[in-house]
């Protein structure tokens, strides 16, 4: 297993605390497909966007109804993810700064800790 940064489990005592705040990239960068075929938002949520036994998962992906929900839970920071916080916080503490601005200002939180 690979080792996890002191950054990030610090992050994460933030965040449980309750002083922390990430945006949420459930289906922006990242995404779920349960054996059955079902794409929900993400595992935490009893969101299902399509079902990729009927539909291309690049067509559930681009759907007005994901969009929608993609922005109704941008804010939710109602989990801290292991699958996306670890890989956010280290891609960003490695390469802030070649990483665009307007990415990183969502991210702002991380690095004023
Ligand atoms: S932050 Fe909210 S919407 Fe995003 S993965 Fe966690 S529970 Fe789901």
């Amino acid at each position: 297993m690979a080792n996890i940064s002191e950054e990030y489990i610090r992050k994460c005592n933030s965040w449980f605390d309750g002083k922390i705040h990430f945006p949420c990239n459930s289906l922006r960068i990242w995404g779920t497909i349960y054996p059955n075929g079902d794409v929900p938002l993400c595992p935490n949520k009893d969101i299902i966007l399509g079902n990729i036994n009927a539909c291309k998962l690049s067509d559930i992906w681009k759907s007005e109804k994901s969009k929608n929900i993609r922005k109704k839970y941008y804010s939710c920071n109602g989990c801290w993810n292991p699958c996306s916080r670890r890989m956010e916080i280290e891609l960003v503490s490695i390469a802030k700064n070649k990483i665009p601005k307007y990415f990183l200002k969502s991210y702002q939180q991380l690095f004023e800790l």
